[in-house]
């Protein structure tokens, strides 16, 4: 056991904190090693590197009343040790325990417990008891954990008093997770490292005792520590570590995770703060003669949700202050329409605008309604496409740069640094969950202070709309356009393909279309123009061989299926083909050519057929209730009664729970919820561009009510102080920076 550490008086406060765990009595390199896999380098990160479970070992049980099967403590005397092999020759040590009530064995797969087992010694035992395994009748402790109370039979002090000070014993015991946080390259999760709990326990234990908690800033201040009940930073620190009771961990927690909530609340609100300083917009406002003009562009008329969703945009838009909007709705609830309203109401003054989409063939999608909407007009629309030839882009770049091009469409291809505006003063950005604050950051650089509009069609729950876009203002269309039809959603078994073939036909027959989508999985090598095919409902990247084998996947089918149904018209779509060839395939599918299109993923968003009545899932348990909602969305989009079919594997409940939920409603807000409290917020949004910074302690949807408290207090702190420099801001101030700058994110936010 290391020794505590002692502070000497020479120390400056703050070097405890930063001294490095090799250096500390009973590590060594080789430890210290293992400890950094876990991101441990120094004390303070051992002090922040929380439990994640604790057990009860504060109670013990007379040997005479062990059950088998729970984990029981006892504490005992060895009255007997022995080594012994199996008849395989696998060495074991047994060892004879006894209280005060009676005797047990315990057995050990370790011969090198044998010198540590001391005879006669007092000791604690923690583990499973099951009924012996070969030779004998009765109870047997298996592998426990042990701590020595004394040191045998030298000693003849049997008081066998657990000492309060164990950290493993005698108590209720921190249990940290000793598996490294970070993937390996191929994607897979690290074994855990080789250290033990009880390592740990004492490394950290020693850490407490030398006081190293009370040296920790306290970043929150002091007023909302006081109304908030919340415990001292310090005291939070060592209850969570080690509790005396499960109340205590409680209320450690809730202080801990009441720190996590409020410095994300405090990002953003600082970020709102940070908007509303930036420099004055350029005023946009709607006059009746531009309203006018724009509704002669739409083929139909804006349904009420959308007209109220566009007087905000328009409110917004008509003011200096530059428009930071959220605008949600459903699929297949009309964002388009607003988006080009308001797109429009920026040109009609003379100004540039940016749609920034996320994959290829959305942007392709937009272009063209535009282009057909616009026809006779002197808007000029501009798609920018990734993988061009350098002449298009160049002739692009200049007519951005010229101000001949009104509305610029693109993929990420927009994002690079040559893209220059004239003048640019509206930015929109469809299917925003598919990108991160970090995009939205860059393509607003391109426009002196511009609008700014969002876009999504997954419904945010309520905890996390109040955090990852609590800087947003939001608009919903909370209805779809009028006469949609109905979509029946059934999971289907493999002996129903006879039917659903027919189905096909009996579609294509009368002229609607079905697409057939197959699970794909993004790698992270290929390059940004396939990007489409990514999100997956895991992230995991995969070897490119991979890639292509599962890209033949889609061609299969499509093989698979023109053989079965040689009379139809089926074609194939996915994020490795060209650019060209995607369009020409989409093109045929618009005017009618195409009665089935197989696909991968990469017609998740956005696309518009609303002559599609059938989509058909294959491996639905592959997909994230999201996607599936997604496609899902793909039909429906017009007065006629659609189907969405699914083929699924459900391996685990999890993925039956989903796959339920999914074929019970339609409603996007319900979906989403259930896929929150399904997945968690990390993998509800998927990557790291979510901005959602991993919460360690705080758990969203539990501590929703320590969100809102948290939300509050950072809202009015950057209220009455915009950049911290307060003096009792300086510990926060610091710490956010520092938060920033390890995250990357230092560009979104102005502290200084
Ligand atoms: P999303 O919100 O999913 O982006 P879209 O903007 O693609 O939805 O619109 C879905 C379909 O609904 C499109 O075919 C569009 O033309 C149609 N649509 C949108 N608004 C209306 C409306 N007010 N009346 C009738 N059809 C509409
Ligand atoms: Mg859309």
């Amino acid at each position: 056991m290391p020794a505590p550490l002692s502070t000497g008086t020479h120390e400056q406060p703050y070097a405890l904190l930063d001294r490095p765990l090799q250096f500390i009595q009973g590590v060594g390199p080789k430890r210290a090693e293992l400890l950094l896999r876990l991101l441990l380098e120094n004390i303070r990160d051992l002090l922040y590197f929380f439990p994640i479970a604790h057990k009860d070992r504060a109670s013990v049980t007379p040997i005479a009343r062990l059950r088998p099967g729970a984990e029981q403590n006892v504490r005992a005397q060895i009255v007997d040790v022995w080594g012994k092999r199996t008849q395989g020759g696998k060495e074991f040590v047994c060892a004879m325990l006894q209280d005060e009530s009676s005797t047990i064995e315990a057995m050990w797969w370790n011969p090198y417990l044998l010198k540590r087992l001391s005879p006669m010694a007092w000791a604690f035992f923690s583990g499973k008891v099951a009924a012996k395994k070969s030779g004998g009748v009765g109870l047997q402790y298996q592998s426990p954990e042990f701590e020595m109370l004394t040191v045998g039979s030298a000693d003849k002090d049997t008081g066998g008093e657990a000492s309060p000070q164990s950290p493993s014993f005698g108590r209720i015991v921190p249990i940290y997770s000793l598996r490294p946080k970070i993937r390996r390259a191929d994607g897979s999760e690290a074994p855990e490292v080789s250290l033990t709990q009880a390592f740990l326990r004492k490394l950290t234990w020693s850490a407490l005792e030398a006081g190293a908690a009370r040296l920790l800033p306290d970043e929150l201040p002091a007023e909302i520590v006081v109304r908030r009940k919340l415990l001292p930073l310090f005291e939070a620190v060592r209850m969570y570590h080690f509790p005396t009771s499960m109340e205590q961990v409680e209320c450690a927690r809730r202080r801990l995770a009441y720190e996590e909530l409020f410095a994300l609340s405090l990002g953003v609100a600082l970020r709102r703060a940070h908007v509303e300083a930036l420099e004055a917009a350029r005023k946009l406002s709607l006059a009746p003669a531009i309203q006018a003009r724009i509704d002669a562009r739409l083929p139909f008329k804006l349904t009420a949700a959308q007209a109220r969703s566009f007087r905000e945009i328009a409110a917004d838009m008509g003011g200096t202050r530059p428009m930071n909007r959220l605008l949600q709705g459903d699929v297949g609830s009309g964002k388009t329409a607003v988006a080009l309203s308001a797109m429009l109401l920026a040109v009609a003054h003379g100004a540039q605008t940016a749609l920034l989409a996320p994959t290829e063939v959305l942007a392709e999608q937009h272009l063209h309604t535009f282009t057909q909407l616009l026809t006779g007009s002197r808007v000029k629309v501009g798609l920018l496409r990734g993988g061009v030839e350098k002449s298009e882009r160049t002739r692009f770049l200049k007519e951005l740069a010229d101000g001949a091009i009104h509305i610029a469409i693109g993929t990420h291809a927009l994002l690079e640094p040559d893209v220059h505006f004239k003048n640019m003063a509206l930015v929109v950005i469809d299917e925003q969950h598919k990108f991160g604050v970090e995009q939205r950051r860059i393509l607003r650089g391109k426009g002196p202070s511009p609008h700014v509009l969002v876009m999504t069609a997954t419904p945010i729950p309520r905890s996390l709309s109040l955090t990852l876009y609590g800087d947003l203002d939001i608009s919903s269309i909370d209805s779809l356009p009028p006469g949609r039809g109905e979509i029946t959603t059934r999971w289907m078994k493999e002996h129903d393909r006879p039917k659903v073939y027919k189905l096909i036909l009996k579609e294509a027959r009368v002229g609607h279309a079905t697409y057939i989508v197959l699970p794909r999985i993004e790698s992270g090598d290929i390059p940004s123009a396939t990007r489409e095919d990514a999100t997956a409902p895991s992230s995991k990247k995969r070897p490119l061989q991979k890639l292509w084998s599962e890209v033949k996947g889609v061609e299969e089918e499509v093989k698979r299926l023109r053989e079965q149904l040689p009379t139809l018209r089926i074609e194939s779509l996915h994020g490795r083909m060209k650019a060209e060839q995607k369009e020409s395939i989409l093109r045929l599918m618009r005017e009618g050519q195409l009665d089935v299109l197989v696909s991968t993923q990469v017609i998740e968003v956005g696309i518009d057929m609303p002559n599609a009545t059938l989509m058909v899932i294959e491996n639905a348990e592959r997909f994230g209730l999201s996607s599936l909602h997604q496609l899902r969305g793909r039909v429906g989009r017009s007065a006629l009664d659609s189907y969405c079919l699914f083929f699924a594997q459900a391996a685990h409940d999890e993925a039956k729970e989903r796959l339920q939920a999914f074929a019970s409603t339609r409603d996007g807000f319900q979906i989403a919820e259930t896929d929150f409290r399904l997945r968690g917020p990390g993998k509800f949004f998927g990557t790291e561009q979510s901005g959602l910074p991993e919460l360690v302690v705080a758990d969203l949807p539990r501590d929703q009510r320590l969100l809102m408290d948290a939300r509050d207090d950072a809202i009015a702190l950057v209220r009455s102080d915009p950049t911290l420099k307060a003096p009792q801001h300086a510990t926060l101030h610091r710490r956010i920076k520092e938060k920033l700058v390890q995250t990357g994110r230092l560009g979104l936010i102005d502290v200084g």
